[in-house]
């Protein structure tokens, strides 16, 4: 199998610019001195995007945003489009929690931004996960094929395998609550049946499919090795160059190629 892990690392709106200079250059010099065979994307918010930019040029860093407007063009005060970061990035997250909440982003408007960024060339991380009250009342598969399926029939084969997908439950994003490596395995399962339906196997394996949640350089062994996760998407850990290291690190060595 052709794939290689993703680590991605979402800064929110932790940094001031100055200090988003200061992780990314520190993180680079880390990185410099070693060679993974990992993807390594960091997303910084939008004001920090130009001049990290700049700076990952010939590194093994690259860039994504952290959401995008799902107009290209507009009258929409305080929002950001493809074509204004396009030249920056070459990921974007899209349907992280915090926007579906914040900004009430359907299934629809996620798989149309998807679309969006597909069409200038940038990988979108789409994220999809269930509520702590979902999961209590026993409706986390019912949700999650809802929002896979709306992703799923939105693509074609080529687009889907562009696209890389990061399962975060909800309530185990900045909480230090985190699911167990079978439950992360049986979502990795259920995405890759859903593709599998839709196109066929081989799309399945092929597609990535990332862990979100509370991850760190002790617990993303098992979200790689036992739940079979192509990568991680990380929230708080990230902005910590050492410890998004190591992450990055231990992906790479649990791997299995
Ligand atoms: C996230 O923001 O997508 C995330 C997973 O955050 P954390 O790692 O802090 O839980």
């Amino acid at each position: 199998m052709d794939k290689r892990p993703v680590v991605v690392g979402n800064w929110k709106m932790e940094l001031s610019h100055k200090s988003a200079l200061e992780v990314f250059s520190a993180l680079e010099k880390m990185m410099k001195e070693k060679e993974f065979e990992v993807d390594v994307a960091v997303c910084p918010s939008f004001p920090a995007l130009h001049a990290i930019a700049d700076l990952a040029k010939h590194t093994s860093l690259t860039i994504g945003a952290q959401n995008i407007h799902e107009e290209d063009r507009g009258a929409y005060t305080g929002s950001v489009s493809v074509s204004q970061i396009k030249d920056f990035v070459s990921w974007c997250i899209v349907g992280h929690s915090e926007v579906r909440q914040r900004e009430h982003d359907s299934d629809e408007m996620v798989a149309m931004k998807t679309r969006l960024l597909l069409t200038h060339g940038i990988t979108p991380i789409v994220c999809i996960g269930e509520t702590q009250e979902q999961r209590f009342d026993e409706q986390t598969t019912r949700v999650l094929l809802q929002q896979i399926d709306s992703l799923i029939s939105a693509l074609d084969r080529v687009s889907l395998l562009k696209t890389v997908i990061a399962y975060e439950p909800i309530w185990a994003i900045g909480t230090g609550e985190m699911p167990d490596s079978n439950e992360v395995y049986e979502v990795m399962l259920l995405i890759r049946k859903r593709i599998s339906q839709k196109f066929d196997g081989d799309l399945a394996d092929r597609v990535r499919l990332l862990y979100g949640g509370s991850v760190k350089s002790d617990n993303v062994g098992q979200y790689i090795a036992g739940a079979g996760a192509d990568g991680v998407l990380v929230g708080g850990a990230s902005i910590h160059p050492r410890d998004f290291f190591e992450i990055i690190s231990n992906v790479s060595k649990h791997y299995a190629r």
